[in-house]
């Protein structure tokens, strides 16, 4: 009797891994529930940000999201994500898609599945100017970032000695370079453009030309998802195709684009 339990047990238990694998399909799910709950950023300039006139998230990140659930034939839902929560968010089902300014790395390939490269950007410093012109200027000084990022890893590497201090987010951390708790703020130089312009003093800041790291962007998925990730991917080179992708970036970011979305990243 007992070995009859012990057997159902196990065979309870490898359906149940079996079934989890089969409902990891957000393909098939997004579908039936029709919608898709994008995981974006709601105070990233120009990337995901609330637009103050009719108090909805928009940028470049969310028009990606839109044209997916569009192509998907669903509905879309927007989720506020920081550096540190979207890929606890998308684990936990919060979010179908990660489309929040992430960088596709391999440490992170090991736990989710990225798209294709849909953006490309440097890591860089946004500073008070005239105060750096080379990396050796920030040697012990106070960097501001935000926790969960590339730019937190990627500073501590670059700069040894100086103190990385991790904000919950970026605006945070700028708000410490204004009132002078920090001698920079580093993260994507797309974030930082973004950053600064959105202040009235402006022209107090620069972003020196001090790249640390490369920076290609990828929408994130759930592990194995396969399916999910096939559409995905699909769906940006048939934008890349036809231009909608290119108009997307012309819509957010003055200047030519530099990167092509390919099959190759
Ligand atoms: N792209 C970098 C990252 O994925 C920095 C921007 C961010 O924190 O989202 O970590």
């Amino acid at each position: 009797m007992k070995k009859v339990g012990v057997i159902l047990l196990v065979v309870m238990f490898s359906l149940d891994v079996a079934g989890a694998s089969w409902a990891a399909d957000t393909l098939v799910d997004v579908k039936k529930k029709g919608v898709l709950v994008c995981g974006v950023k709601d105070s990233t300039k120009p990337f995901g940000f609330i637009d103050e006139r009719t108090r909805s998230i928009v940028g470049y990140d969310v028009d990606f999201c839109n044209a997916i659930a569009k192509k998907l034939g669903v509905k879309l839902e927007l989720k506020p994500v920081t550096s540190s929560t979207r890929m606890p968010d998308l684990a936990t089902g919060k979010i179908d898609l990660i489309a929040a300014t992430m960088t596709k790395n391999e440490e992170r390939a090991k736990q989710i599945d990225f798209s294709y490269m849909y953006f490309y950007t440097e890591q860089k410093f946004l500073t008070r100017k005239g105060t750096v012109k080379t990396l050796a200027d920030l040697e012990g000084k106070k960097i501001g970032t935000s926790k969960g990022s590339t730019s937190e890893q990627n500073a501590k590497k670059a700069i040894p000695t100086a103190t990385i201090l991790s904000f919950d987010d970026y605006p945070p951390a700028f708000l410490a370079l204004q009132q002078g708790r920090v001698a920079a703020v580093t993260t994507d130089e797309s974030i930082l453009v973004g950053l600064m312009n959105a202040t009235k003093d402006k022209n107090n800041y620069e972003i020196p030309n001090i790249p640390i790291s490369k920076e290609p962007y990828g929408l994130g998925m759930r592990k194995g998802d396969t399916n999910f990730v096939n559409f995905v991917n699909k769906a940006l080179l048939v934008m890349e195709k036809s231009g909608e992708s290119d108009k997307i970036y012309r819509k957010w970011f003055p200047g030519k684009r530099l990167f092509k979305i390919t099959d190759k990243q």
